[in-house]
């Protein structure tokens, strides 16, 4: 089946699931936004107020600022697939819990694996949890490593930036590098090394 395809499918099953309690509570699932074919795909955490009430991620204040980030790097927003790894509001925007994580977690994958981007970035903690176990983002925002043959991207969440004003220039300085790590994973040969030793992955941050 063409990629498109699986994920209507995929956004389907999004709009009418109910594996956890967010369901009851949402007004419209948010399976996520963007081509098939993206090399750029963005994770956040979940939808907010405005988010459930379009169906689409990151049209509220984030939205507004993530667009801005974007611009910067010389990116459209049509050009990355943007989602989140809740797809159902969490109420009053609390975080989502663990068994909302796991009951949503197949969606994202499917996701992952149909559009396979060349890039990830993780904005906040719940998609960073992902790739990076117990790490902190003020530590490795910014630091690509290769996973799966693929570029990860841990950023801060563009919220973050909205609450802490100091926060602002730094979120601006790491989305600015974007354009030259994608650069350079595009003239780095095709088979790359698919470790997941962690001092492989080191070695692949100095790259940049
Ligand atoms: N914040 C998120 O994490 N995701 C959205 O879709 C909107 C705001
Ligand atoms: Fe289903 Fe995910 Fe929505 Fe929970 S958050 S109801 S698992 S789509």
């Amino acid at each position: 089946m063409e990629a498109e395809n699986i994920l209507q499918e995929i956004a389907q099953a999004v709009r009418q699931c109910t594996k956890c309690g967010l369901a009851q509570s949402r007004k419209n699932a948010v399976p996520g936004d963007g081509p098939a074919n993206a090399r750029i795909m963005m994770i956040g955490e979940g939808p907010g107020f405005h988010e459930n009430e379009q169906g689409l991620p990151f049209v509220g204040q984030a939205g507004k600022f993530l667009n801005e980030l974007l611009q910067k790097g010389g990116y459209r927003r049509e050009d990355v697939f943007i989602t989140n790894v809740v797809k159902c509001r969490p109420p009053g925007n609390r975080e989502p819990l663990p068994e909302e994580l796991s009951a949503c977690q197949d969606y994202l994958d499917r996701q992952i694996e149909t559009i396979n981007p060349l890039v990830i970035v993780t904005l906040g903690r719940f998609s960073m949890a992902r790739y990076f176990e117990n790490a902190k983002i003020s530590i490795i925002h910014g630091q690509p490593v290769w996973r799966d043959s693929r570029l990860i991207v841990p950023m801060y969440h563009p919220a973050a930036g909205l609450h802490q004003p100091n926060l602002k220039p730094v979120i601006m300085g790491d989305f600015a590098r974007l354009p030259e790590m994608i650069q350079m994973v595009q003239q780095t040969p095709k088979k790359e090394p698919q470790s997941s030793d962690p001092q492989e992955s080191s070695t692949q941050l100095s790259l940049f």
